[in-house]
């Protein structure tokens, strides 16, 4: 189960919160479109609607209305190709002895098996296989011996992997980033409350201010009476292990993540791509929307240099065709492409192009590209991407298709080249990611380009064995 989801939490002074929650759930619907919902209360209950679908559809003026309470969580949930998976879709919501609970989760437990066959032989009933509903198991169970913060302590000490979680315990809205803070999270001020979510574009959509990311391994819980939030450290760890991936393909280009705006890294990833692989040609096409930042970056560094080399927008992509990429078999996706994109002939006919596009997966959609330039006249095509060849799948939380899928994984560049009928194929190297991001490479996590990830993976090599958090081993700023 890898969940790969947009979340958000908000406390107001005194409205309700479930407006700017769905706003927000809006500006987060690139992080997912299976299912939409918001969890909220009113000092005295929860209020929950959750269902299949995007959020505009998930909520009409009705359920808004019914979700009371000036505080409240949200989430938005990625698709895994070809399932509908109803009872995975979040917030989590539940009531425990110990209170309600509401839970978002965007990221992936490589130990959630452990703990749900532990937590089932304590005589806990679940309902879902998936990672969200464990920590909401764990976290009750602690929150009946412990206060919230010692709990969520205990909790995170259990817990193993990637998240980023808003939860909601009864009317007190708070915010987790994993230890090594693979996944974004950060705090916004609005004019009558405070929010926590996974992208700064939320904040920005809610006219409030970006405060900072949170911090790995830190709990920020925010003032049920939307006037602050207090922050404890509950696990110091010396190395991070942020997701490349967001910046270079997840993430709106619009926020900022880990002190970056992702659009200026894009660029910079762009001009790198020219600085270590430039090639002459008479046109640079960006394949839209997610190359479009590298191919500006790329093209001003060309221009830069006096290369003779025009930027333009050479493939239109039909808007109302969702993601190509999580449809289940190859002949749809390859369908797909073809309805998704088309070609301007008049920038590309008797032309060299060069193709800037993030990142190549399964390799679909350059082939199908290269094919659809060459039909429509272009002499040459070479392809540019702005990320190194992805080897070996995600398993924090991406959905990146599995190992005997991915183009690169048993081939070299120049196969792939051949694969995918370009006139030449550069990727950018793991040194300029680590560069462009201003991160030593020690302090990403690279796994899906380099095969060696930050977590203990069966049968997958580790980096870092040595760093990992283990009970008892934390810090905190609170009384402990
Ligand atoms: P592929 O066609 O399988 O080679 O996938 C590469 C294309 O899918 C590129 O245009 C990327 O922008 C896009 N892409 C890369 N990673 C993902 C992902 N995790 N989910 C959806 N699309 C992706």
């Amino acid at each position: 189960m890898h969940e790969k989801c947009g979340v958000v939490g908000i406390a107001l002074q005194d409205r309700d919160a479930a407006r700017p929650l769905y706003y927000s759930l809006y500006a987060l619907q690139h992080r997912g479109q299976e299912s939409a919902g918001i969890v909220t209360h009113d000092g005295f209950q929860q209020h929950s609607h959750v269902e299949m679908g995007l959020v505009g559809d998930v909520f009409d003026p009705d359920d808004l209305a019914s979700l009371n309470g000036s505080n409240g969580i949200g989430h938005v949930r990625y698709p895994t190709a070809g399932s509908v998976d109803s009872c995975c879709a979040q917030p989590f919501s539940v009531s425990f002895k110990s209170g309600s609970l509401g839970l978002s989760h965007n990221g992936n437990l490589v130990n959630a098996d452990e703990i749900r066959d532990e937590l089932a032989n304590l005589g806990h009933a679940f309902t879902s296989d998936g990672d969200t509903e464990v920590i909401a198991h764990d976290l009750a169970r602690n929150l009946l011996e412990a206060d919230l913060v010692r709990a969520v302590k205990r909790t995170m000490s259990r817990i193993h992997g990637s998240y980023a979680l808003t939860i909601s315990h009864d009317d007190t809205v708070m915010g987790v980033r994993d230890p090594e803070g693979n996944r974004p999270l950060c705090i916004g001020k609005l004019d009558d409350g405070y929010v926590l979510t996974s992208e700064s574009a939320a904040i920005d959509t809610l006219d409030g201010e970006l405060i900072r990311d949170v911090k790995p391994g830190e709990l920020v819980v925010l003032h049920d009476d939307g006037t602050g939030f207090d922050s404890y450290q509950l696990v110091e760890q010396e190395n991070t292990a942020h997701c490349f991936f967001e910046h270079v393909y997840f993430a709106r280009p619009d926020s900022t993540i880990d002190d970056n705006l992702v659009y200026e890294v894009r660029r910079e990833l762009g001009r790198q791509l020219w600085d270590e692989s430039g090639v002459d040609s008479d046109v640079v096409l960006p394949v839209p929307d997610s190359g479009r930042a590298f191919a500006s970056g790329y093209a001003e560094a060309a221009q830069e240099s006096g290369a003779d080399i025009e930027f333009a927008e050479g493939l239109m992509k039909n808007r109302y065709v969702g993601r190509t990429f999580i449809m289940p078999t190859q002949d749809e996706r390859e369908r797909a492409v073809r309805l998704k994109l088309n070609p301007i002939k008049s920038t590309i006919e008797g032309k060299t192009v060069t193709i800037i596009d993030d990142s190549i997966v399964r390799g679909t959609t350059s082939t199908q590209l290269i094919e659809l330039l060459k039909d429509a006249g272009a002499e040459e095509v070479h392809v540019r991407i702005g990320a190194p060849a992805i080897i070996s799948p995600c398993y924090m939380g991406i959905d990146m298709a599995t190992r005997d899928e991915l183009i690169a994984a048993d081939r070299s560049t120049e196969e792939i080249r051949d694969e995918i009928q370009a006139d030449s194929l550069s990727y950018l190297s793991v040194e300029a990611i680590a560069q462009s991001l201003d991160k030593g490479q020690g302090e990403l996590c690279l796994g899906c380009v380099t095969g060696e990830y930050p977590y203990d993976i069966e049968g997958e090599e580790t980096d870092r064995d040595v760093d990992r958090p283990v009970i008892g081993d934390q810090t905190m700023e609170a009384d402990d």
